[in-house]
């Protein structure tokens, strides 16, 4: 065992690793990346992330830089949860549920909480998050909470911002503040504070009064967003609160130690409409007549044809019904979950109609059983990702960007000439409700040529994206990946008040650095991967 890793077992309650098993298990999450770190820490409870963030703040003063990467369960696909210092991973010990308040749908929860097990409680109780992503069976709540995660239902419900009442979480210095929605008296308070936590007030309050015009001039117009800092959301017209800040930071200002939630009933009995497609205009127009009802659908899913001839290939039993071959271009996925039923049926009646307009078939489900079988033809993306052909893995580089939702013909255009362009024969899918796209082409890591095809599609990506005014990231996240893109996307007097941000949390650059800020390509190239797995995906069989 190293001096440092003695050093902070010895002043720890939790576990502290720096075996090369160790190490090795930790030099990959979900992305095509790779790093190994130098140990990790199994945190107990908060002061033992306080105490390591303590630690490496004193001997950051002393010049020697030893990171912090948070990780919950690596499930990131822009390898946000790999850093070379030290990884502190939560879900070992920092996994329960503090408080549930099943009247109120309050939830109190500490960061390494499994979400599909949350999700299960909360349901029992009638409640749920609606923001939670597709990967929740087999990734944390403070995952989607640091990456901003969004899911189908995100559609009406909105991202995981939304939900996020108040935050617990260690600064850079180990100092542990509360963070909440402060009336104008509570944030005199802690602008007179002599603290690091002071000075973030103070800082982060200047920021936003200097470039009030600047801010509110250039947010994005897309309806969720994990790209860059949350600099619009901190002050309201009452109200400061640093919670939008941390909410998509991805561990890059400070680490969540504990979580209160926010939840809303959840009604299981659903009506779900499947229509199907042949042009990218008819897509379009639904749509965008489906997004304009009064009461909107719960989810909008996309499929194309892509996803159903690569699983004719390899997954013939999940294509029976309802979709027989020759299979359509698209399938689309409308979903109604009013609590009241009537208003429900009503509802997809008109959306029944919206269909009828530009679908070429529609089939209506109403059974539990039927649904599941619609469902099916979504969920079997995970088999897309699981399943390897030869050396070429379906590899996660352009899997999340999110453009105006009037841009969305633009979009999938876009999109499928780029596809063609480099001679990419991929699927499509994904949150079309809110023009949030999902492409894993195949690629060979260990091929010069598929490397130099990743950075290609990702600038040509990025420029389209940036032209139809979107975001590269919508849930996951900028990470490694996108980092070098961020200035592109939100332009260089955005770009330098994110820097600033950073400064303000982060001045030595301990928490998880070469995420989201101060990356370039050249940095990511030298870490990607030469292979390529899902790694504990594979226990899964992850939905996407
Ligand atoms: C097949 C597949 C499907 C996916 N589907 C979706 C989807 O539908 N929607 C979506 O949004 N995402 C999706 N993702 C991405 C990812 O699974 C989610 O964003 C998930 O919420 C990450 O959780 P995690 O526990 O794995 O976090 P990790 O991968 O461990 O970490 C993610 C980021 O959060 C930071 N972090 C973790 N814990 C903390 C903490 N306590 N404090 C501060 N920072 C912290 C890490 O440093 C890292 O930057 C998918 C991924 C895969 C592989």
């Amino acid at each position: 065992m190293s001096k440092v890793s003695y050093y902070l077992q010895d002043h720890l309650s939790g576990e502290v690793m720096d075996s090369t098993d160790a190490r090795r298990y930790f030099s990959t999450d979900a992305s095509v990346f790779t790093i190994t770190p130098t140990l990790a820490v199994y945190p107990r409870n908060e002061a033992d992330i306080r105490k390591t963030a303590r630690f490496t703040w004193q001997l950051a003063e002393r010049g020697r830089l030893l990171p912090i990467t948070a990780r919950g369960s690596g499930t990131d696909q822009t390898g946000a949860a790999l850093g070379t210092g030290i990884i502190m991973a939560l879900p070992a010990h920092m996994h329960r549920i503090l408080e549930l308040d099943s009247r109120g749908g309050k939830v109190l929860v500490e960061p390494g909480l499994n979400y599909g097990k949350l999700q299960q409680t909360l349901m029992t109780h009638g409640h749920f998050i609606p923001a939670a992503p597709s990967s929740m069976e087999y990734s944390t709540v403070g995952g989607a909470v640091a990456n901003n995660a969004s899911g189908d239902r995100s559609f009406k419900y909105g991202d995981t911002r939304l939900y996020v009442e108040s935050l617990r979480v260690v600064l850079a210095n180990g100092e542990v503040i509360t963070t909440k929605p402060l009336a104008k008296r509570e944030l005199s308070k802690k602008l007179g504070l002599a603290t690091l936590e002071g000075e973030v007030y103070r800082r982060v309050d200047a920021l936003i009064e200097e470039n009030e015009k600047l801010i509110t001039g250039l947010k994005l117009n897309v309806t969720k967003n994990s790209a860059g800092y949350d600099i619009w959301d901190v002050k309201t017209k009452n109200t400061f609160d640093l919670t939008p800040l941390f909410v998509g930071s991805e561990g890059t200002l400070g680490i969540i130690s504990e979580i209160s939630f926010r939840t809303i009933p959840y009604n299981p009995s659903k009506t779900l409409l499947l229509g199907t497609f042949d042009d990218i205009t008819s897509i379009a127009e639904a749509v965008r007549e489906l997004r304009s009802m009064s009461e909107l659908p719960s989810s909008i899913e996309l499929v194309d044809k892509g996803v159903f001839e690569l699983l004719h290939e390899t997954h013939p039993n999940l294509l029976k019904d309802p979709l027989l071959n020759p299979y359509p271009n698209f399938v689309l996925l409308v979903e109604f979950d009013d609590i009241n039923e009537r208003s429900q049926k009503r509802d997809a009646k008109k959306a029944q109609k919206i269909l009828t307009q530009y679908a070429k078939a529609i089939k209506i489900a109403t059974t539990s059983e039927t649904q599941l079988e619609f469902h099916r033809i979504r969920q079997s993306v995970a088999a897309i990702i699981n399943q390897n052909r030869g050396n070429l893995r379906a590899l996660p580089i352009i899997e999340d960007g999110i453009v105006p939702p009037e841009s969305l013909a633009d979009y999938l255009d876009g999109i499928y000439q780029m596809l063609a362009k480099n001679h990419i024969k991929t699927a499509v899918w994904g949150h079309v409700g809110d023009a949030n796209l999902i492409i894993q082409p195949y690629l060979d890591l260990s091929q010069v040529g598929d490397r130099q095809t990743i950075f290609r599609l990702l600038e040509e990506y990025t420029a389209l994206i940036t032209r139809l005014g979107g975001s590269t990231s919508a849930g996951h996240g900028d990470g490694r990946l996108r980092g070098p893109y961020l200035e592109k996307i939100y332009g260089s007097e955005i770009y330098d008040l994110f820097q600033k941000v950073k400064q303000i949390f982060d001045p030595y650059g301990t928490m998880n650095p070469g995420v989201k800020m101060n990356v370039g390509v050249d940095d990511i190239k030298a870490l990607l991967r030469h292979d390529y797995d899902v790694g504990a995906g594979y226990e899964h069989l992850p939905m996407r």
